[in-house]
């Protein structure tokens, strides 16, 4: 449980905004309802009963987006109705529920709809005197100070989201190559064994090496190691299909996981992957490169380890059968 909210921020900010609703305003809506005022208790009710119905299926399908705008939303309707029907008493709550839902839903999303949940409490106090605000002063500071709140928090959350976003790039992108780095592959082949026994889909794996990749090195120079290493990824995205992913396994070897692939297809395409890489990839002296390739169908009750060591195996066999070519690792051996 400490893992989700560890690893889903957006679960642990529904989560929280959840916890602090259903504490803090369920004594208000009971208090209300047993002082007679129906209408603000009921508000203050359903919004906890919204907040934990959508706290427990963001929980239960680890979607946060539909329960956020759904928490948001009753926020923003719940606030404009505490804010009529107990006057200034009510508008202290507005504060609070405009944090809550930058927590709940995009920066942009949340501030257009405290506008627009300001603009009908504005309507309403201009068209109804003395209903809400006692004077016009008293409106107008509202106005004022919920306006900037708005805005310094959508600038708060505007930079955490993108600080966040490219932090994540950072934590799962190799940065030379922009190819999908060694951490995610692990988390891409956990994931692909827990698809593969929940709903038998076919995943293959193949495992490529450039050939003889020291000599590039120390021919032409570390950078034009380097220059062959970006340009290969760009290469191997292009013939495979969107969905699979380009990992980089370390030095000059790649991983590609393929979802939805039977055996022979998955050769297929390894070949012309091979075949690809030496039209399409040269030196500077035009001199073409190779690859080996060692392929791999995932088995039924196959780890994750073994699945890709059968890889492995098959690239090494590919290597000290002579390269530039495709192996399929062994069916039924037991490592
Ligand atoms: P083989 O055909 O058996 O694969 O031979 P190889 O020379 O390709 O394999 P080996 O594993 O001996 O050498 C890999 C080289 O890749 C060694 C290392 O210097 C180089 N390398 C690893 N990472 C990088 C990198 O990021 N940039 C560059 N330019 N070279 C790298
Ligand atoms: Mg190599
Ligand atoms: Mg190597």
């Amino acid at each position: 449980m400490l893992a989700r909210l560890k690893s889903n921020f957006y679960l642990a900010m529904i989560s929280l905004v959840g916890l602090m609703i259903s504490v803090c305003v369920t004594p208000y809506g009971i208090y209300r309802l047993l002082t007679g005022n129906i209408v603000v208790g009921i508000a203050d009710l359903v919004m906890v009963s919204i907040s934990i119905c959508c706290v427990i299926y963001a929980w239960r399908t680890d979607n946060t987006k539909g329960p956020g705008l759904i928490m948001a939303m009753a926020f923003c309707v719940g606030a404009i109705l505490v804010c009529i029907n107990l006057g200034v008493d009510g508008v202290f709550w507005v504060y609070p529920f405009i944090v809550f839902i930058f927590f709940l839903v995009s920066p942009f999303k949340a501030l257009l709809m405290l506008l627009l949940s300001l603009s009908v409490l504005v309507g309403v106090a201009l068209f109804n005197p003395g209903q809400i605000f006692a004077s016009t002063f008293q409106l107008v500071s509202f106005t004022v100070t919920c306006l900037i709140t708005s805005l310094f928090a959508y600038v708060f959350a505007y930079r955490t989201q993108t600080q966040r976003e490219a932090l994540k790039v950072l934590a799962t992108t190799d940065s030379l190559t922009g190819a999908a780095n060694r951490r995610t592959l692990d988390e891409a082949l956990m994931s692909a064994i827990v698809q593969h026994r929940k709903n038998a889909t076919e995943y293959g794996l193949m495992l490529l090496d450039l050939d003889y990749f020291k000599n590039i090195n120390d021919n032409y120079g570390h950078k034009t190691g380097d220059n062959v290493l970006t340009e290969l990824v760009p290469v191997l995205k292009k013939m495979v299909r969107q969905r699979d992913t380009v990992f980089r396994f370390g030095g000059e070897e790649f991983v590609v996981l393929l979802a939805d692939i039977k055996q022979a297809d998955l050769h297929k395409l390894a070949d012309k992957i091979r075949l690809g890489v030496n039209e399409q990839l040269g030196l500077p002296d035009g001199k073409k490169l190779t690859t080996s390739i060692g392929i791999a169908v995932l088995q039924n009750d196959e780890s994750w380890e073994s699945w890709l060591h059968r890889a492995d195996l098959a690239l090494y066999q590919a290597k000290s059968q002579g390269r530039n070519q495709v192996v399929a690792a062994q069916i039924d051996s037991d490592v």
